[in-house]
């Protein structure tokens, strides 16, 4: 699966993606990400990707045509140069899906994230100053996605917060398939058992005797009574 995120920052996702789970899975070719900086799409000396408001206001938006050139150049049937009828990738058949991130967007769960591992593309598109161009959520993207009731700089966490829930679910990314079946969320409002490891008691903190009674029985009924149902 192809991760492809337009940002202003491109290297921000080196370390986190280089890392861990998602960086052996980059390595072994199941997963390919990359950080499409969109100033190489801005036109003019100083590659402005942003402008006043209109109307005016506190700072700066970010300008539709860089993402736009940034979307012709990334989606293979997009159609470029200048169409007014741009093919939205709305079309399942595409598996690719382009995505904006804004605080007033569509609250993520894990269910999207299940939804987005079904594609073969995903298009990440992160904000930065007052946001972005209205007419880029209105024309140019499948979906808002906001990752919570708060504001943040920019949707370049976000991005790296989508790719790590989707890629995770992809088949062989982690090391134990069952793990992404038995966790929260997997069921939506269910949340996992406590879990414990070794020693069995630290500071008089003892581990529960069901756990190590060795009895399967015994362990699923402990789990099972010890996991929360959250109404979502
Ligand atoms: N003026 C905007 C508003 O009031 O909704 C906030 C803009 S924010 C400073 C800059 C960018 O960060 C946004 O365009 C978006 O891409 C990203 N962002 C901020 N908060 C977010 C959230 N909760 N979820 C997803 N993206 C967010």
């Amino acid at each position: 699966m192809k991760f492809e995120i337009i940002t202003i920052f491109p290297r921000i996702f080196d370390s986190y993606f280089a890392e861990s789970i998602l960086g052996r899975a980059r390595k072994a070719g199941l997963i390919e990400i990359k950080a499409h900086d969109l100033r190489d799409y801005a036109e003019g000396k100083h590659k402005k990707v942003d402008d006043t408001p209109y109307g005016g206001g506190a700072g700066m938006v970010m300008k539709v045509e860089p993402i736009y050139r940034a979307l012709g150049s990334i989606i293979s049937n997009f159609q470029f140069p200048i169409s007014n009828k741009i093919p939205k990738t709305k079309n399942e058949k595409t598996k690719t899906r382009t995505i904006l991130f804004s605080a007033k967007g569509k609250r993520y769960t894990q269910g999207d994230a299940k939804r987005l591992a079904k594609y073969d593309q995903l298009i990440l598109l992160c904000g930065r100053y007052e946001g972005v161009d209205e007419r880029v959520a209105k024309h140019l993207i499948d979906e808002e996605i906001s990752i919570g009731d708060y504001v943040l700089t920019g949707g370049e966490v976000p991005a790296m917060l989508v790719i790590d829930s989707v890629a995770r679910l992809l088949p062989q990314v982690l090391g134990n398939a069952q793990s992404a079946i038995n966790e929260s969320h997997s069921v939506a409002g269910e949340l996992e058992h406590p879990q414990y490891t070794k020693p069995e008691e630290f500071n008089g903190w003892k581990v529960p005797k069901a756990l190590l009674s060795g009895n399967h029985g015994e362990i699923a009924a402990w789990r099972k009574k010890n996991s929360k149902i959250r109404k979502t």
